[in-house]
């Protein structure tokens, strides 16, 4: 089975031990790195476009380290990689500052012919989020909504979650108009609490099925940190699946990404959404012991065998 994530990867760069290390990462890229480190037996794609600059081959290289299939990977002639660094205060508090407002990425659409976009209709499932809508060049946006219509007609499962980024947005309105566009197109939606509380208010889970009812979605799985994941399927029922909360939490800078992967791998190998929650909170349960968006693959190999 083919998986695809839409969105931007970026390099990282962060001091290790006083030296600069530098890697990269990217919501719906990590996704992608742990669905397939799960589950080697799905084909996972990632969707965006990059430079041919060093630093965008370094990165096209990394997502074959990770047997990334690089096919819908576009290499722009005149754009470049985006780039964050992470700082770390006295305190241990980290903050992140971007360099990526002119990034390849953001030409996504304009790089996909009309072959391309017949190509992946092959997809059983894609998954984009807040992210990727925020960083795609808004003229682009129609064509982006006529290609995952073009998709869903086709057969493929379209996946959304909000991961929301107010810097990346005008306003929140800008925002929230297109969140329910693609709540409207979603197949399944895996937001979570935070984002409607940061965007709605909502204080309560209920408050986001009710106003998530006039949405038809085949699952809805809402994500609250290390409280239960709450699941409505299609006919409405609503269940809850427990956790056990981590206490000794090092960064949970990917928790809801490794969590969107590994639920998608094991949703698509014919699990229960019961038993896909159970395995998605076991990686990321696991993710967030460890440093970095996406964890040392040795780290990672044990945990992987034993949730598959
Ligand atoms: P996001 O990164 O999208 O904000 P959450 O913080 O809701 O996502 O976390 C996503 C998933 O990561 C949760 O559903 C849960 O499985 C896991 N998780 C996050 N924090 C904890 C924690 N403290 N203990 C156990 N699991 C956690």
């Amino acid at each position: 089975m083919r998986v695809g994530f839409i969105g931007e990867c970026m390099a990282e760069l962060k001091k290790v031990n006083g030296a600069l290390e530098e890697g990269f990462a990217g919501d719906t890229f990590n996704s992608a790195v742990y669905l397939k480190r799960t589950f080697p037996q799905l084909d996972s794609y990632f969707i965006s476009a990059v430079g041919t600059d060093p630093l965008s081959k370094e990165m096209l290289g990394f997502a074959q380290s990770e047997s990334i299939n690089t096919r819908f990977m576009f290499s722009h002639q005149d754009k470049h990689l985006g780039l964050y660094k992470i700082y770390t205060d006295a305190q241990g508090e980290r903050s992140f500052t971007y360099w990526r407002n002119d990034s390849a990425a953001k030409c996504l659409m304009s790089q996909l012919t009309q072959s391309d976009e017949a190509s992946l209709t092959a997809l059983d499932l894609v998954l984009f989020s807040g992210i990727s809508l925020a960083i795609l060049n808004t003229e682009d946006l129609p064509k982006f909504w006529r290609l995952l219509a073009k998709l869903k007609e086709a057969g493929t499962q379209i996946v959304f979650d909000i991961n929301h980024r107010p810097a990346l947005w005008k306003g929140r309105d800008d925002a929230t108009e297109l969140y329910e566009k693609a709540f409207e197109i979603a197949d399944i939606a895996l937001p979570g609490l935070e984002d409607f509380n940061f965007l709605y208010g909502f204080e309560t889970i209920e408050e986001i099925i009710n106003f998530l009812a006039p949405f038809s979605f085949k699952q809805l799985v809402i994500k609250n940190g290390s409280s239960a994941v709450t699941l409505v399927n299609e006919e409405g029922e609503v269940s809850e699946v427990g956790l056990t909360p981590v206490t000794h939490v090092v960064d949970t800078t990917s928790a809801g990404d490794a969590f969107n992967g590994v639920f998608l791998g094991a949703y698509l190998t014919g699990e229960s959404p019961e038993s896909s929650v159970n395995k998605a909170a076991k990686c990321a349960g696991f993710v967030i012991q460890h440093p970095g968006a996406i964890v040392d693959k040795k780290a990672y190999a044990d945990l992987a065998s034993s949730i598959a």
